[in-house]
Formats: structure tokens, C-alpha cells, sequence
């Protein structure tokens, strides 16, 4: 018998039953982990160097990087935010480093920091870690305090609160299912488009800022518009503009990843067989590129094309362009035709590539769906179906893109659900 169980030896487990036991030092406190080592995703994030959080300290503003979860993680963020989670580790002898970009990781540059800092955490407080213990059942029991009875594959358990911070589990979904909660189905997050295209081909590293758009093939326009309302999509997020890198398979970078993410849904419904629109000059419109190259053939018209870059793109993407509208490698400014122009000035504005498939990202990705948002109090993080069960991470549909923020909704989830566990039992 424990006063609290948390199911799940994750991120958002370990920080819940450490602020539990931390609140309220009288509970006796237990995790039972599947796993026979606890924190497995944590030892992987971030490359091995676990990005723990990211340096947006306004609640607002770090709510813009939840696709799903955006309006419910306002009040909670209020609560418990970035500077809180700093603040933790930094208690506990784990200094964090800003990158320029804002990502946050241990100076140590080693997830096993944050590993070996919330395991002697557990060992301080007594709290229980029991590993190989695989929750198959989960009970609720009318008689006395203790509301819940707890199945592993390797004893029976009863607790008077539990704590459900199982991750992306199928296994735990379809138990919380059976119980009531509706589970929004999970597909992936955060993934590269894999794009077959004459264009990037053997210009694989070249990295540039684009403005991106997920546009609709011609023949899945219908599907298309259906996941725009399914979904409520707003056209707007299926548009970003940031970094984009092109890879051996295709295209990956910070613009690629968000649209991932925001499109989640509504690309797994097109199959991942969608078109994207590039401008690869964010600044221009095709007209004001069109007069400017117009300008150019005035100017320069002695010069060959290939070799002048008329604008701040890379080389090797500014040569397949141009090779791409028709133009040869010797033909000068002056011989161009007004058509060839015109297919440049679209080229570099408005070029359409074909998306056939995904592929993972560094090996991180995130799952969006869960635990339907409806369907928790997010001033306490308890079910409002089931009372004495709290969820905290990525049980939930809550995800983010990648930069530290899905950590940061472990731990804020986290501590808010352990506050009124302590409080309240
Ligand atoms: C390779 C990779 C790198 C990543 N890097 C980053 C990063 O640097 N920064 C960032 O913010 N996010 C990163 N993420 C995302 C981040 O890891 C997750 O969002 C986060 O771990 C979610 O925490 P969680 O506690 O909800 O789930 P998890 O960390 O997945 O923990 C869930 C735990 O529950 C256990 N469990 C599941 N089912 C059962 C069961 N039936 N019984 C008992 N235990 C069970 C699992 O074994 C696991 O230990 C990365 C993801 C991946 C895959």
C-alpha cells in the first residue's frame, strides 16, 4: 500500500513523485517503471545531452510552441514556467547553459547529470522505485481511502492517488480508454519530408531561410480540406518560415520540423503525400523578384546567369534554380527570354516540390495525441472522469516542437499535479 502511485519512470514521473514526496515528506511514494532502467528517454534527448528546457521565461510566448496544448498550457505555465524548472535544478547542483538559440542543457553537456540528479533526489526522499513493473491493470475501488488498485506484471498494489505519466503507451491508453477517458489517436510529430526532386538533388548541406507552406496534391485536395476541419487547422499554421536544410533524402531544418508538428494530423491523414510551396526569398514577392531580375538583365546582361547570384541565396541552390527555369550553364543575362525570366522569378518565389513520406529526425520525435484535453482540470491536472487519477507528460495530447519545450510540459504537468496530490491526501 502506498498513499500515492505514480505510474511510469520517465521525465514527468520522476519530477512528480519527487515534488510530492518534497511537499508533503509524510507520504509514502512509489514509481513502477516497465523498464529495468528508469529515465530511458531522458539518457537519449537531445543527442545525449538532454535539452532540458528552453530560455522563453513569458507564459504566453512559450505557449506558441504547442500545437496541441496551446490554450490549455496558459494557467499552468503562469503557474510554472521555465525560470521554476532553472530553478529546480540549479537547488540541486545542476547548472543549465543557454545556447544562442535559446535551448537549455546541463553545462555538463550529459543527460546521465540529470539522470544522476533525480535518482539521488528519489533515494533522499524514500521514495520506492520498482523496475520490471509493467502496470497491466488499473482498478477503481469504492471502499475506503485507498480509490485504486494497481495490476504490474509482478504484485497487486493499492493507492489512495496515482499518477499516470506513462508516455505515448498503447497499453495504458487502451486501459484509460476502457474507463472512460477518450483517447485522441496518436501519430507521429516532428519528422524530415522525403522529396525526390532534380532541384536538391546533390546539393545535400546546403541550408537556407525559407518561407514553407503545406499545400494539397491534385488529387487529394478533398482529404485535405476535410483534415483542415477535422482538426480545426488554420491554413496560417500550415505555413512557417525558419531554417531549412537539404538532406540526402529530402528536407529537414527547424521550418521543415514545425510544419511537422502543427500538420501532425492532417498529414498522416494525406498518408504523408503532400505538396509544399517554397519561397526560397522570405522578403520578396514574385513581382518585386521579377523586376529585379529584369533590372539585372539591363545591368549585367554581359554576364552569365549561373555565376550571378542576383540575390542572398546559396550558391548551389541558386545554380540548380536557375538550371531548373530552363537556363543553360553558358547563357548570358542578355539572352535569356522573357519566358525564362519569368520561370526563374518563380523558381526562386514560388517553387512547388512533392512530399512522398517521412523520415525521423536525429532519432527524436514526440507522439501527438493522448488523453483528450476536455477531459482534465489543468489547475490540478486531475481526470474529470476518474477523481484521485492525475496525468502529467505525454499521456496527454500535448506536444510541442523540438527545443525543450516537450521536457518543459513534463515538468510543469508535473509539479502542478504533484501540489494537489500532496495537498490533498
Ligand atoms: C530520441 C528522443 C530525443 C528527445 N529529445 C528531447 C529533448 O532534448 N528535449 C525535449 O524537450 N524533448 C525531447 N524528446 C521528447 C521527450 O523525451 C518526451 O516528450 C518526454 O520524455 C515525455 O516524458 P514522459 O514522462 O511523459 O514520458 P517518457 O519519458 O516516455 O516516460 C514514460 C515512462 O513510462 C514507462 N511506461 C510506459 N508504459 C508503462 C507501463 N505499462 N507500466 C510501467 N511503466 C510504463 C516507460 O517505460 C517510460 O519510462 C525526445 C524524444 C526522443 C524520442
Amino acid at each position: 500500500m502506498f498513499d500515492v502511485i505514480v505510474l511510469g519512470g520517465g521525465a514527468a514521473g520522476f519530477y512528480g513523485a519527487i515534488h510530492i514526496a518534497e511537499s508533503n515528506p509524510n507520504l509514502s511514494v512509489a514509481i513502477l517503471e516497465r523498464g529495468k532502467d528508469v529515465l530511458g528517454k531522458v539518457k537519449v534527448s537531445g543527442g545525449g545531452r538532454c535539452n532540458v528546457t528552453h530560455a522563453e521565461f513569458d507564459p504566453k510566448e512559450l505557449t506558441k510552441n504547442y500545437p496541441r496544448g496551446e490554450r490549455e498550457l496558459l494557467g499552468p505555465f503562469h503557474n510554472y514556467c521555465t525560470g521554476d524548472t532553472m530553478a529546480f535544478f540549479e537547488k540541486r547542483g545542476v547548472q543549465l547553459n543557454i545556447e544562442a538559440d535559446g535551448r537549455m542543457f546541463p553545462s555538463t553537456n550529459s543527460s546521465q547529470t540529470i539522470i544522476d540528479c533525480f535518482v539521488g533526489e528519489t533515494e533522499r526522499l524514500g521514495i520506492k522505485v520498482l523496475k520490471n513493473s509493467s502496470v497491466i491493470g488499473i482498478t477503481q475501488l469504492d471502499k475506503d481511502d485507498y480509490s485504486w488498485e494497481i495490476k504490474s506484471i509482478r504484485n497487486t498494489y493499492k493507492a489512495k492517488k496515482i499518477l499516470v505519466a506513462t508516455g505515448s503507451n498503447p497499453k495504458i491508453w487502451e486501459l484509460l480508454r476502457q474507463m472512460g477517458h477518450t483517447i485522441v489517436p496518436p501519430v507521429p510529430s516532428l519528422f524530415t519530408f522525403n522529396i525526390k526532386d532534380e532541384r536538391i538533388s546533390g546539393i545535400q548541406g546546403v541550408s537556407t531561410n525559407a518561407n514553407i507552406k503545406i499545400i494539397p496534391t491534385k488529387v487529394n485536395n478533398g482529404k485535405y480540406n476535410a483534415a483542415l476541419k477535422k482538426y480545426a487547422i488554420h491554413p496560417s499554421d500550415l505555413e512557417s518560415e525558419g531554417p531549412l536544410l537539404i538532406t540526402h533524402w529530402g528536407m529537414s531544418g527547424p521550418g521543415i520540423l514545425r510544419l511537422s508538428a502543427w500538420g501532425a494530423q492532417l498529414l498522416n491523414d494525406l498518408n504523408y503525400n503532400f505538396s509544399i510551396k517554397i519561397n526560397w526569398l522570405p522578403a520578396y514577392h514574385e513581382e518585386g523578384v521579377l523586376s529585379q531580375l529584369y533590372e539585372i538583365k539591363e545591368v549585367e546582361g554581359k554576364k552569365t546567369v549561373l555565376r550571378t547570384k542576383a540575390f542572398e541565396i546559396p550558391k548551389r541552390l541558386w545554380i540548380s534554380l536557375v538550371k531548373a527555369s530552363g537556363i543553360s550553364d553558358t547563357d548570358k543575362w542578355a539572352d535569356i527570354s522573357k519566358n525564362q525570366i519569368q520561370k526563374l522569378a518563380k523558381q526562386l518565389t514560388n517553387s512547388k516540390f512533392n512530399v512522398d513520406g517521412k523520415s525521423t529526425f536525429k532519432e527524436e520525435f514526440v507522439t501527438a495525441g493522448g488523453v483528450d484535453l476536455k477531459e482534465i482540470n489543468f489547475k490540478t491536472y486531475e481526470s474529470k472522469i476518474l477523481p484521485n487519477l492525475f496525468f502529467a507528460g505525454e499521456v496527454i495530447n500535448i506536444d510541442a516542437i523540438t527545443g525543450g519545450f516537450n521536457f518543459q510540459n513534463a515538468w510543469t504537468g508535473a509539479f502542478i499535479a504533484a501540489q494537489a496530490i500532496a495537498k490533498r491526501v
